[in-house]
């Protein structure tokens, strides 16, 4: 099995640690010799979308959302169609608020989003900083809580198709108000968006396997993934649980 990853604006969109997704999953499938391969999608690059199982985008300030929202518009398509065929996405923060309907920025023009999520955003009058610990509401993820970190002014909210990645436990989430953290979208709502930072899925291997699997069903329809020895992915989740649960 090969597992082709589409790593979007890295440059760009990649704070607290969000590029460490990226290598996580990529450690994770070739521990299982899972083949595996990651490209990077810059501005300038054209974007064959249907070609990826799993899309990776990070988070980012205001201005940086801003840049990179006039040229997603271009690539707002292919992104919509290869989600509808059955693609992974894990969006953090700014990019999820870029994948959802719109962003409204404190400053300056609202943005377009891709649409994949069915949610829009409108900057908050405060950050909303801290750890996070949420219980997963998506189905297969088990009951393993999800544990991050958020700085975000924009608060998101879904709309009715819309179901959430998780409940929050502590912390604010989507929006502070509704007790929601994320969103799920495309077939099998393997498309995750999310406000948890971190990198996230080092202290959450669960969500990790659950997305390497979702990509690998779209090319392969019995795909299985070996368990792996996750001592220190658990003991690490338990901790910031406990902590800041
Ligand atoms: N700029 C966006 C906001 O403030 C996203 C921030 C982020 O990606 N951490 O809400």
């Amino acid at each position: 099995m090969h597992l082709r990853i589409a790593h979007l604006y890295p440059k760009r969109m990649s704070i607290y640690g969000d590029r460490g997704n990226v290598v996580t999953l990529a450690k994770r499938c070739r521990w299982r010799d899972v083949a595996v391969s990651v490209d990077e999608i810059e501005a300038e690059d054209a974007l064959d979308a249907n070609r990826y199982d799993l899309f990776f985008f990070g988070g980012g300030q205001d201005q940086e959302q801003d840049t990179v929202a006039a040229d997603l518009a271009r690539k707002a398509e292919p992104l919509r169609e290869a989600v509808a065929n059955g693609a992974a996405v894990l969006a953090v923060c700014g990019g999820y608020q870029l994948l959802g309907r719109y962003y409204r920025p404190a400053e300056g023009d609202r943005l377009d989003g891709v649409g994949i999520f069915d949610a829009h955003t409108e900057a908050g009058p405060k950050r909303l900083i801290g750890n996070v610990v949420a219980d997963p509401a998506a189905a297969g993820l088990g009951t393993r809580p999800l544990v991050g970190f958020e700085n975000h002014s924009g608060l998101t909210f879904l709309g009715d198709s819309a179901e959430p990645l998780a409940r929050v436990r502590s912390g604010f989430g989507n929006n502070g108000r509704d007790g929601t953290e994320g969103c799920l979208a495309g077939r099998n709502g393997a498309a995750v968006g999310t406000y948890l930072h971190g990198s996230l899925l080092p202290k959450n291997p669960h969500l990790a396997d659950w997305l390497i699997k979702a990509a690998l069903k779209r090319r392969y329809r019995n795909a299985r993934l070996a368990e792996l020895e996750d001592g220190l992915e658990l003991v690490a989740n338990e901790r910031t649980a406990e902590r800041f649960g």
